[in-house]
């Protein structure tokens, strides 16, 4: 298989470092608030990496984060805890509020059929496996204290900007006023951070009383699940910059040399072009989608429509495009009879996949496929088969289900017909249409429509 790897900047034939064996770390969400679509589209691909990895017979271990800590409002050192900033906003503990959004994500993560990780791991219950790394990168010498805290002296580290292909001279000429104004270097960086006296969450170590800086947990917990060399480490590409930079440093610092042999990075789900955010106000969550009426799979459809690097534009009649095209599936995978794996398709179909994920083109070997002159049967077998892949549950029969809100409406027009109380009817008639229905009145009662959403 061959992935496109940012550390070489090269799509690379992908050597693990046992056979048949692939170690996993992908970053995972900050528990302070909803995980939206846009988190979820990122799930989506690296769970499909990992599927396909052992569907070609490797024994994969994914590790994915849970971050509860440390983590500020910018990626680097400045702003507000999120954690704090999310208990604040909603009148809970910080404790609270990362179980109830750490729940939310897995409940997304179980709508879009994603596998859940061999590990998920919190931050905050590896605080001294955290400890431990800074202790070492602090006896290799890579370290300064200042009074907020200890400090990852990036001089020492020739190499900080080659990842990302940093401008330095410029980053220091931009540098916005520091929380740490010891910092010898504007993006040098705290492994630990003291002296916070309003901070809620905090741990006794070497350097005083306080938490990890946020890089530090996934240098930490990776290695301590795959070890300090292991294959793949994913993230969104907003990371190159600044998170997975620093824990290059960081994995350099301890050991000599990067953790992850292979460095992949997913692009980002848009909305109509805009990036999704509370501000903007159009943030989807996974559970939204069926309460429009959509199969939430047709939304993993849509994103493997998608190719990881380049990220995808979301809208609602994209979306359901994709929930049509995942009827026809199923439809084909529905078919009476019993058939056998057609293996030239799969042979395609792999073929893609093992380019760099190209599920795009993956999809279309399917199409091809499903259109072309087989035996149901064995279209119907071969779906299935590649299914293992794709995750999309084409065994499972569709579920055509209007949202109980909309029936209720439906039933409150249906008595104000009776009342002849035809203005509260039309009113009603609007408010079901919001909801992406139409009802059409039949002689002594109506049907209900789905329309297109927009
Ligand atoms: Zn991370």
């Amino acid at each position: 298989m061959k992935v496109y790897n940012t550390l070489t900047r090269k799509k690379e034939e992908l050597k693990t470092i046992k056979k048949n064996e692939v170690g996993i770390y992908s970053c995972g969400p900050t528990v302070y608030w909803n995980q939206h679509i846009g988190h979820m589209y990122a799930y989506v691909q690296w769970d499909t990496l990992v599927r396909l990895l052992r569907y070609l017979g490797n024994k994969v271990t994914w590790v994915m984060n849970i971050t509860d800590v440390g983590h500020m409002t910018s990626d680097e050192d400045v702003g507000e805890d999120k954690m704090e900033k999310g208990a604040k906003r909603e009148g809970l503990s910080v404790w609270e509020v990362a179980k109830k959004y750490e729940k939310q994500f897995l409940e997304s993560l179980r709508l879009l059929n994603i596998s859940t990780p061999d590990v998920l791991c919190r931050a905050t219950e590896h605080i001294e496996e955290q400890i431990d790394l800074a202790k070492k990168i602090e006896a290799r010498g890579f370290t300064y204290q200042t009074k907020t805290g200890l400090v990852y002296d990036t001089a020492k580290f020739p190499e900080y900007a080659n990842f990302a292909n940093l401008k330095l001279t410029e980053m220091e000429a931009g540098a916005r006023v520091e929380v740490d104004e010891e910092k010898k270097k504007p993006w040098d960086f705290l492994l630990w951070v003291t002296n916070q006296p309003n901070h809620v969450m905090k741990w006794p170590s070497p350097w005083g009383e306080g938490f990890p800086g946020w890089h530090l947990e996934c240098t930490a917990m990776s290695t301590r699940y795959l070890g300090n060399k292991f294959d793949i480490h994913t993230g969104g590409k907003e990371h190159i910059g600044v998170h997975h930079t620093n824990e290059i440093a960081q994995g350099y610092g301890a050991f000599g040399s990067q953790t992850a042999n292979y460095w992949l990075h997913n692009g980002w789900l848009t909305f109509e072009g805009a990036k999704m955010s509370k501000s903007l106000g159009n943030v989807v969550l996974a559970t939204d989608l069926k309460e429009k009426g959509f199969d939430s799979l047709a939304l993993r459809y849509l994103i493997l429509s998608s190719n990881y690097k380049q990220g995808l534009d979301f809208n609602f009649r994209n979306l359901s495009v994709a929930a049509e095209a995942l009827v026809k599936l199923k439809a084909a995978a529905g078919v009476p009879g019993e058939g056998g794996v057609i293996e030239s398709v799969k042979k395609e179909f792999l073929e893609k996949m093992e380019d760099d994920l190209s599920t795009p083109e993956a999809i279309a070997v399917v199409w091809k496929m499903v259109k072309g002159e087989y035996k149901k049967e064995d279209i119907k077998a071969t779906l299935l088969e590649l299914d293992k892949i794709l995750g999309l549950k084409l065994a499972e029969k569709e579920e055509v289900k209007v949202p109980e809100m909309v029936i209720k409406l439906v039933e409150e027009r249906n008595k104000a017909k009776k009342d002849k109380n035809w203005a509260e009817a039309d009113r009603l008639r609007e408010e079901i249409k919001k909801r992406g229905y139409l009802v059409e009145d039949t002689k002594d009662d109506c049907k209900i429509k789905k329309i297109m959403l927009s």
